[in-house]
């Protein structure tokens, strides 16, 4: 306590506001873990035997069956960070898709 004026008042704020920063600090650092494990998760490949059947290709523009407007960034599986450009897909645990992908097992977002 080498910063406070020595009174125990004084001290008790300086806990009490150590306290709060650590209260904080631990979701947003579990938070920043969990967005950086999902950068780090690799490509879905698009031969794939689960991407093939569901056409899925990360550049929306070359899916043939692509429809205008539906990205993966707008799918209600699609859990990547706002503004990223891959995240996760629930339909391929532990690989991102491209924000800008898509495929036919599309379903819009909710809300
Ligand atoms: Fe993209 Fe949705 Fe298909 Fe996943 S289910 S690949 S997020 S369109």
């Amino acid at each position: 306590m080498s910063r406070s004026n020595g009174t125990p008042d004084a001290d008790r704020r300086r806990l009490l506001k150590i306290a709060a920063l650590g209260l904080v600090a631990a979701p947003i650092s579990t938070l920043l873990g969990r967005e950086a494990r999902a950068a780090d998760a690799p490509p879905v490949d698009e031969a794939d035997p689960v991407a093939s059947s569901v056409a899925y290709k990360c550049e929306a523009a070359k899916n043939p069956k692509h429809v205008a407007g539906q990205f993966c960034d707008g799918c209600q599986l699609y859990s990547g960070a706002a503004g990223a450009a891959h995240g996760p897909c629930a339909l391929f645990a532990g690989k991102n898709v491209c924000a800008k992908g898509w495929c036919t097992s599309w379903v819009k977002k909710a809300g």
